[in-house]
C-alpha cells in the first residue's frame, strides 16, 4: 500500500486478533469492534496444524505457544470394538511436521496486544455494514466510519455474510459439548485420539497443555462429545454426574480425567454451520475465518484457517499498490486452499455425526484399508496437516526451521 489505511475490524476472535496484529504491524490505524462486553476465548481447547503454527512464527508467538501447548505426533481413531479407523501421524508426511494441542483461553492470551486492544470498543455489536462506503451501523443505531477497509471476523453464526455473495449457509443438525479436563500425570500425551459407536456416538481427547504463566500440573486435555444439537439442553440438565456415567460406558480410559467435571456449566455447547462465499471479498469489505468459511470441525482446521486469512490478507495489503487488487489477491489465495477443505469437511461429517448408519459402517470398513493406498495415504496426510490445497496441490510453508524445533521438542518428550 502507497498509503496507511483506516481498518475497522468486527470481531475479536482468532482472525480479528491475528489480523489486527498483523495489519497494526504495517502502520495501519486500527478501530476493533466487539459485541462481547469483555473479550474472551469461547469453546475448550484446539489442535493447531504446521499451517497455523507458521502463521503464529510469523507473528513471533510460536515459542510462546510451545511453551503453553502440547505437540501432537499422531490422530488415532478406533471404534469401541477396537478397530483402528484412523492412525495418521505428521511424520509421515514430513519430519518436520507436527500439530500442537493448545487451550483456546492459551492462543486468546497470546494474540492479545495492549497496542491493539486500546483501539477495541467491546460490548458494540456490529448490525450493518455498507461495503461500498465502508461505513459500519452497530445495534444501538450508531454509525462509525468511514473507513478504508473493513474486515468482517465475526466467526461461524456472523449476521454480515453479504446474501448476493452467500452461495450456503446452513446450521449443521449435530454438536457437541465440550470442555477442558485436568490431566497432571499426562496420561494422552501426544496423541489426538477418537472413540466411535457408528456416526451416533463420538468422543475425542487432546492434550491442550497450559495457559500462559501456569505450571505443568496444571495441564489439560479437552474433551469432545458429540450429539445431535437439539439434545445439548436435555443432555446439560440430566448434570455433570449422569454426562460422566454415560461417556464412562462409551469410552472407560477416560473415567479418570472426566472426573474433574464436577458441575454442568464446564460442558460448554458447540454449534457449527457450513456457509460458503462466492467471495471473500467486495467493495471496501474483507471476510476472514469463519464469516468467510464456517466449517464443521471434523477436520481441525477452522482456526488455522483464520490464522491463514490474516496472514494472507496482510501480506496482500504489502505487496499491493491499491485496495482493490490486493483484496482480489487475498481473495484468490484464500479460496484455493480453503474449497477442498469445506467440500471435504461436509462429506466427512455424516460419518461421523449422524443418524445414517450405513455411513457409520462404511467408515469402518474403508478408512483403514484405503488410508494404505499411497496416494490416498498422502492426500490424507495432506489433509490433515492442512497443506492440501486443489486436488492434488501443497500449501508452501515458509517456516520450516520453527517447524524442526516443534518436532525436535516432540521427540524429546
Ligand atoms: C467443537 C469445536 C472444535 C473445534 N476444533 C478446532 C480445532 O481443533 N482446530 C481448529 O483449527 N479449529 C477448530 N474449531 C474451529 C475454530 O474454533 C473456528 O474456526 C475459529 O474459532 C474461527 O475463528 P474466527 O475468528 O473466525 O471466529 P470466532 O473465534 O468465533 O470469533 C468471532 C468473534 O466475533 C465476535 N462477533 C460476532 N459477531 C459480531 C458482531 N456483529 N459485532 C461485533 N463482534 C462480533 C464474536 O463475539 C467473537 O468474539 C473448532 C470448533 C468447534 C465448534
Amino acid at each position: 500500500m502507497r498509503r496507511s489505511l483506516d481498518i475497522a475490524v468486527v470481531g475479536y476472535g482468532t482472525a480479528g486478533q491475528a489480523a489486527a496484529r498483523l495489519l497494526q504491524r504495517q502502520g495501519h490505524r486500527l478501530a476493533l469492534f466487539e459485541r462481547a462486553p469483555q473479550p474472551r476465548p469461547v469453546g475448550a481447547g484446539l489442535l493447531l496444524q504446521p499451517t497455523g503454527l507458521a502463521v503464529l512464527a510469523e507473528l513471533g508467538l510460536l515459542g510462546a505457544a510451545q511453551r503453553c501447548g502440547e505437540p501432537i505426533a499422531q490422530l488415532l481413531g478406533e471404534t469401541t470394538a477396537g478397530r483402528k479407523v484412523i492412525d495418521m501421524r505428521y511424520a509421515d508426511l514430513a519430519a518436520d511436521c507436527a500439530g500442537l494441542g493448545i487451550q483456546r483461553g492459551a492462543l486468546f492470551e497470546l494474540l492479545r496486544e495492549a497496542s491493539v486492544e486500546r483501539q477495541l470498543r467491546s460490548g458494540v455489536a456490529i448490525a450493518d455494514v455498507d461495503a461500498q462506503r465502508g461505513e459500519l451501523r452497530d445495534e444501538g443505531g450508531s454509525r462509525h466510519g468511514p473507513y478504508d477497509l473493513v474486515l468482517v471476523c465475526g466467526g461461524a453464526a456472523s449476521a454480515l455474510r453479504s446474501a448476493a455473495l452467500t452461495r450456503r449457509d446452513r446450521p449443521y443438525a449435530w454438536g457437541a459439548l465440550w470442555c477442558l479436563c485436568d490431566d497432571p500425570q499426562r496420561r494422552f500425551a501426544g496423541q489426538l485420539l477418537q472413540r466411535y459407536q457408528g456416526p451416533r456416538r463420538m468422543a475425542g481427547l487432546l492434550p491442550v497443555g497450559v495457559l500462559p504463566g501456569q505450571g505443568e500440573t496444571a495441564r489439560k486435555i479437552g474433551f469432545f462429545w458429540s450429539l445431535p444439537t437439539c439434545e445439548i439442553a436435555a443432555t446439560r440438565q440430566r448434570g455433570a454426574a449422569a454426562w460422566r456415567d454415560e461417556v464412562a460406558r462409551h469410552w472407560p480410559e477416560v473415567r479418570p480425567v472426566l472426573d474433574s467435571i464436577r458441575d454442568v456449566g464446564q460442558l460448554m455447547p458447540a454449534h457449527y454451520r457450513d456457509a460458503v462465499l462466492r467471495r471473500f471479498c467486495a467493495g471496501r469489505v474483507a471476510w476472514l475465518g469463519d464469516a468467510a468459511h464456517a466449517m464443521s470441525p471434523q477436520l481441525g482446521q477452522g482456526a488455522n484457517m483464520a490464522l491463514l486469512d490474516a496472514s494472507a490478507l496482510a501480506r496482500a495489503l504489502a505487496v499491493h499498490d491499491e485496495l482493490a487488487p490486493a483484496l482480489a489477491a487475498y481473495d484468490r489465495e484464500r479460496r484455493r486452499h480453503v474449497g477442498i477443505y469445506q467440500l471435504i469437511s461436509r462429506w466427512l461429517t455424516p460419518l461421523f455425526q449422524s443418524e445414517q448408519d450405513w455411513a457409520g459402517r462404511l467408515r469402518d470398513a474403508c478408512f483403514g484399508p484405503l488410508a494404505q493406498l499411497p496416494l490416498l495415504r498422502d492426500e490424507t496426510l495432506k489433509v490433515l496437516a492442512g497443506v492440501k490445497c486443489g486436488l492434488f496441490g501443497r500449501l508452501p510453508l515458509d517456516d520450516a526451521a520453527a517447524l524442526r524445533a516443534l518436532s525436535a521438542q516432540i521427540e524429546s518428550r
